[in-house]
């Protein structure tokens, strides 16, 4: 057996005695040709039909909320609270995207010059959706749904450690469009790869890590018009200002570090806390993270589920052995919780004295607090990482906030909230190591077609 497939099997992260289907690799050149066949005649649809067909996968997915919301739990380990929201951010994307779409894609006239003329933003043609495992059908769908707006065939690729709830988000999305429009193929590197690489698809959209988005980056390098958004990972830091409320900023660490079992791109996971409040907060802090008990991601209680796979809980083992400094909360994995075999961890949080260099990414609930002695040197602890995806400062002074603010190199900032809080409502992408300035959410429609300046003199 193929290796990647074998790697799909009995992956259940909480082992809920739940046989998940073993889904076969898709054959990524027929789908694209699929795709390339379906791409004119989706590009002349006229923009209200795009919408309504929209709509009807709206209602679709709505329908499905529950079964969606189970099969992320189950597949991916996110507890039943947080999947029922992310189904729910898939269902209120389509009318965010729609409004974005009447806002962008329309044609710009009346520019002045010494010809009529017009900006006209035309359809690219196949796009291919590459989506992690954290958020298995939010984030590809969001991607999907401006492509399919704009009038580009989509291609998406789930994760493989999603891909039962991933095929059912595909059939309820494939029922609603012209054959070849919109289709989900199944694999992992080896087909997503073919499938970016891949001449005739002419957008790539991948979420997912560092490595991958680099190979994929120069992998393109040389095809000017294929168009590259990329969302990586992140390290990211919340920073407590003396002046902050700590109660507050403790609950804050504590989601933001906990949620997903850590594994968001936008996890909280460094805290950067000015000595003079340091004990008050790190009491507060250990206390708010009481609450995250490692259990079954089906139960409605449970707030910290398992992480994704074994080699997860390794990663964990190894952080905890090797991060240096004083372990507040010590690191503890767990194979079974109330009799339910999983790859559970438990939260942990060390203090650190060192320079804090954060290159990678650590994608489980470990939290590095730092002590700084003042502002200037909480933003040094801050900036040393390559990322630069959100940022959160807690303080009761605007004017500290903006100070900070100002030299703050990421693409998302925040006073007073997590750094886990990204409403659609607003773009969501990262500066430097984390993202190519393509941000998804809000606005990503205004990356999915060619702009065209046309001008004419008399006829
Ligand atoms: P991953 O990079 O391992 O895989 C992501 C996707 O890429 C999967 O579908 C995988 O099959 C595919 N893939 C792997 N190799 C490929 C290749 N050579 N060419 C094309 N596709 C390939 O990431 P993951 O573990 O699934 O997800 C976690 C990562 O995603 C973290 O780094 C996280 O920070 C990041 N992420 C970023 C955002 C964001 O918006 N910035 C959001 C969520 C997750």
């Amino acid at each position: 057996m193929n290796g990647h497939l074998q790697s799909w099997r009995n992956r259940s992260p909480g082992d809920l005695a739940i046989e998940l289907s073993e889904i076969a690799a898709s054959d990524v050149p027929a789908a694209v040709e699929a795709a390339v066949g379906a791409a004119a005649e989706w590009a002349r649809t006229p923009l209200p039909e795009r919408i309504e067909r929209l709509r009807a996968a709206q209602q679709a997915l709505a329908a499905a909320k529950d079964e969606l919301a189970r099969g992320i739990a189950v597949e991916v380990g996110k507890p039943l609270t947080e999947a029922l929201g992310e189904v729910g951010a898939v269902v209120a994307k389509i009318d965010l995207t729609i409004a974005d779409a009447e806002r962008w894609l329309a044609d710009e006239g009346n520019l002045g010059g010494p010809h009529p003329a017009l900006v006209r933003r035309r359809a690219r043609g196949p796009a291919a959706v590459i989506g992690p495992f954290n958020f298995p059908l939010h984030l590809g769908h969001g991607a999907n749904v401006a492509h399919l707006l704009a009038g580009n065939p989509v291609i998406f690729k789930p994760s493989p450690l999603a891909a039962n709830v991933a095929a059912r988000y595909g059939e309820l999305m494939a029922a609603q469009f012209p054959p070849g429009v919109f289709q989900v193929v199944q694999g992992g590197g080896a087909e997503g790869e073919a499938l970016c690489l891949d001449p005739r698809v002419r957008s790539v959209c991948f979420t997912g890590s560092v490595p991958v988005g680099k190979a994929l980056a120069k992998a393109l390098a040389e095809d000017f018009s294929k168009e590259l958004a990329l969302e990586l990972g992140g390290s990211n830091a919340l920073i407590v200002c003396a002046d902050a409320d700590l109660e507050k900023a403790a609950h804050a660490a504590a989601a933001g570090a906990c949620l997903t079992a850590g594994q968001r791109c936008n996890a909280t996971s460094r805290v950067i806390v000015e000595r003079a409040v340091a004990n008050e907060f790190q009491r507060r802090f250990l206390d708010a993270l009481a609450v995250f008990q490692p259990g079954d991601p089906l139960l409605a209680t449970t707030q910290l589920g398992p992480v994704i796979s074994a080699a997860a809980v390794a990663r964990y083992e190894k952080l905890v052995a090797e991060t240096p400094g004083e372990w507040l909360l010590p690191g503890r994995a767990a194979a079974e919780v109330a009799g339910k075999r999983g790859h559970y961890v438990h939260p942990a949080v060390v203090l650190r004295c060192d320079d804090g260099a954060a290159d990678e990414e650590s994608f489980v609930p470990i939290v590095s607090l730092f002590l700084a002695d003042d502002l200037d040197s909480a933003l040094r602890l801050q900036s040393a990482t390559p990322f630069g995806l959100t940022a959160s400062v807690f303080t009761r002074s605007e004017a500290t906030f903006r100070a900070l603010g100002e030299r703050l190199q990421v693409g998302n900032l925040y006073a007073n909230l997590p750094t886990t809080f990204s409403p659609s409502t607003l773009p969501f992408g990262g500066l430097r190591a984390s993202g190519n300035s393509r941000p998804g959410g809000r606005g990503f429609i205004r990356f999915t077609t060619d702009e065209q300046a046309v001008q004419w003199a008399a006829w």
